[in-house]
């Protein structure tokens, strides 16, 4: 399935034709002096007079409710690192194009050029009257999690960072389907972690959510154990400090339920492996290459259950199945923040599609004769149109739940039906 791309033609790919992925084309008719004059002067007028009224009117007239920032500053990009904003641009016009082809969002992808916390956070928040959403990307952590701590409180349009929420979200939802096959709750298992870093740490909370104990969950950075007896830890780390100490990932790797890898490549072993408890639950998502690669972990253990990030093997956790559904419900409700219960609305839309029969066109797409929900397959794959269907409108109710929807939806055939068209 994963087909090698060769570097001259990912190259090719972005220069050929006009330079880039993404071009702005205009909405209404634009042929005659008549149609211009609408457009713009004098006509234009008109709307900005209402909007300067009624500034809830700028969704009526403008591009606002289904515009996303995509914001950066280049300081985490990929697994490439701190590779600077004019060097992440291919990725953030990526994600502008994962976002118009999946939920028919626009994008204006956005890079700054500082990696100054309050110089970010103040730029985006003058740039709020713009867009509907904000979605921050490919920021380097601590400063990602001040940044959207800030940005969260002080706008009224949702704001979500992808890198640490999308990939929760997804292997939440994987989670529950993987503690579901084995016949596991979630409050008793075992969690080992390893790393602390921005999707570690967003992850982890987001299994806190589910209803995972803070006593059984064991996280790992480059200096060990997360316990209670370091010195070195930041208020993020700190949360899941420990009493108990552990002196290795192995030791605690010993009788757990599940590990979560989101640090680096080829830190688990077979015997660390072998050492988990019965159906071991392992999510080994360094990019590109895992903790312990899919090979050697399903050779070590008969009964595991693993997912990964890669589109190579079986369960990848993949954050378009998140951001676009999420961004879509959240916007189609004019809704002013992207809450905890908006994210588990979304957990629990993922969790249920995968277990519902996969339509012909997705085993197609996969050349499988047919997908079933299993230790194969947890989480829905990327080409079911039914992601939209079932994810965009189960965060839209969460937000008209939470009482965050500035604009309700009453008719949900209706809305469901226009978003399949
Ligand atoms: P990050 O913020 O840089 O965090 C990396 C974390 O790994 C840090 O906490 C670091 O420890 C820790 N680490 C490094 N070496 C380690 C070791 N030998 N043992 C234990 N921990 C170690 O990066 P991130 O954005 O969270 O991403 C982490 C990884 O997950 C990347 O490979 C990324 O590609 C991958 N990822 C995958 C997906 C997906 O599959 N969907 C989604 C998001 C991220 P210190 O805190 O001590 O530096
Ligand atoms: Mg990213």
């Amino acid at each position: 399935m994963n087909q090698k791309i060769r570097k001259e033609d990912a190259l090719h790919y972005h220069a050929k034709g006009r330079p880039g992925k993404i071009q702005v084309i205009p909405t209404k008719e634009y042929n005659t002096q008549r149609d211009l004059s609408l457009a713009y002067s004098p006509g234009v007028a008109d709307p900005c007079l209402e909007i300067a009224a009624n500034p809830e009117d700028v969704f009526k007239y403008t591009a606002k409710g289904n515009l996303v920032a995509v914001i950066s500053n280049g300081t985490a990009v990929l697994g490439l690192g701190d590779i600077g904003p004019e060097a992440s641009k291919p990725v953030m016009e990526g994600k502008g194009l994962l976002f118009k082809i999946y939920a028919d969002i626009d994008v204006f992808d956005i890079e700054l050029n500082t990696k100054d916390v309050d110089e970010f956070v103040r730029t985006v928040q003058i740039l709020e009257p713009t867009f509907g959403g904000i979605n921050l990307e490919d920021i380097k952590s601590p400063e990602c999690f001040e940044i959207e701590t800030r940005l969260k409180r002080d706008l009224k349009i949702p704001v979500m960072h992808d890198d640490q929420h999308g990939t929760a979200i997804i292997s939440g939802a994987a989670l529950l389907n993987a503690l579901e096959i084995v016949n596991k709750k979630i409050e008793d298992v075992r969690i080992v972690v390893s790393g602390a870093g921005a999707s570690a740490i967003s992850c982890t909370k987001l299994y806190l959510s589910l209803g995972a104990t803070p006593a059984n969950i064991a996280m790992f950075d480059r200096n060990g154990h997360i316990n209670t007896g370091r010195d070195d830890l930041d208020e993020m780390k700190d949360i899941f400090a420990t009493e108990k100490v552990y002196d290795s990932m192995a030791d605690a790797m010993v009788d757990a339920d599940v590990f979560l890898g989101l640090s680096v490549a080829n830190i688990v072993s077979q015997d660390m492996v072998k050492s988990m408890a019965k159906d071991p639950i392992v999510f080994a998502m360094a990019n590109p290459d895992p903790e312990i690669s899919y090979p050697e972990a399903t050779e070590a253990r008969q009964d595991i259950i693993m997912a990964t990030g890669r589109s190579d093997y079986p369960n990848q956790v993949n954050n378009v199945l998140g951001f676009p559904y999420i961004f879509r419900g959240a916007l189609d409700v004019r809704s002013t923040e992207i809450n905890e219960a908006m994210k588990l609305a979304a957990v629990r839309a993922l969790a249920d599609l995968a277990k519902k029969s996969v339509p012909d066109i997705v085993n197609m797409a996969y050349n499988q004769e047919s997908l079933t929900f299993g230790r194969n397959y947890i989480i829905p794959k990327p080409v079911d149109p039914r992601l939209l269907t079932m994810v965009a409108p189960a965060v839209a109710k969460a937000a008209m739940d939470t009482g965050v929807a500035r604009h309700p939806i009453t008719d949900w055939e209706a809305y469901e039906q226009q978003l399949a068209t």
